[in-house]
């Protein structure tokens, strides 16, 4: 099956941490569209968002140190949008993020070189810098002025996340937006059966 991609949903292009949060999204059918499911991939997507230089080449280690983020970046977002508490662990990696951020060379010493200043490994150091970014971005959106408008789209099955732009629209994309329509006009027809994904 050829999956079309997703336009943005409202509120992603302004917040790397709702992009980061959005790679990967449930589609109708259950299965899931996952951006960052290879180094390569991950790779990409930091470039594509300004993160990383090109020519970056990722480690199967920053893969999962960027999917670990988006796990407890969604668990955030989603408790916040419910209105309910974060989980501990989920609150305390995205600070891991924020805190991480890449300081000074440090100083060290070997018999051979004496004292001289190692920077830690450049490629961790950007994915590192880029966690920090994306950590800064959800703690400001989640306690900024648009913080009440972080929503899920009401679409089932779609998870993604937004910050709704209208006060009633509830869906991240037409296409959502469509299928949600044609799911109750399907439930008024035949009770409460749920509908096909006709639009899948
Ligand atoms: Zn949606």
């Amino acid at each position: 099956m050829t999956i079309v991609p997703l336009p943005d949903a409202p509120g992603t292009a302004e917040h790397l941490c709702l992009a980061l949060a959005n790679s990967v999204v449930t589609l109708p059918g259950g299965q899931q569209l996952d951006e960052l499911d290879s180094p390569m991939n991950a790779t990409a997507w930091l470039v594509g968002h300004g993160l990383a230089p090109h020519g970056t080449g990722l480690l199967e280690y920053c893969q999962l140190q960027l999917t670990d983020l988006r796990r407890k970046l969604r668990a955030v977002l989603l408790a916040h949008a419910e209105g309910t508490a974060p989980d501990p662990d989920s609150l305390e990696g995205i600070n891991r993020a924020l805190s991480a951020v890449p300081s000074a060379a440090l100083l060290r010493y070997s018999p051979d070189e004496g004292l001289n200043r190692v920077a830690s490994h450049p490629l961790t150091q950007i994915v590192d810098h880029a966690m920090a970014q994306i950590a800064e971005d959800a703690a400001a959106l989640l306690t900024g002025p648009d913080a009440a408008r972080i929503a899920r789209c009401a679409s089932e099955p779609c998870d993604r996340l937004m910050v709704r732009t209208h006060g009633r629209r509830q869906w991240c994309s037409a296409r959502c937006g469509a299928r949600q329509r044609a799911n109750r006009a399907y439930a008024r027809k035949k009770g409460s059966a749920p509908a096909p994904d006709i639009l899948a």
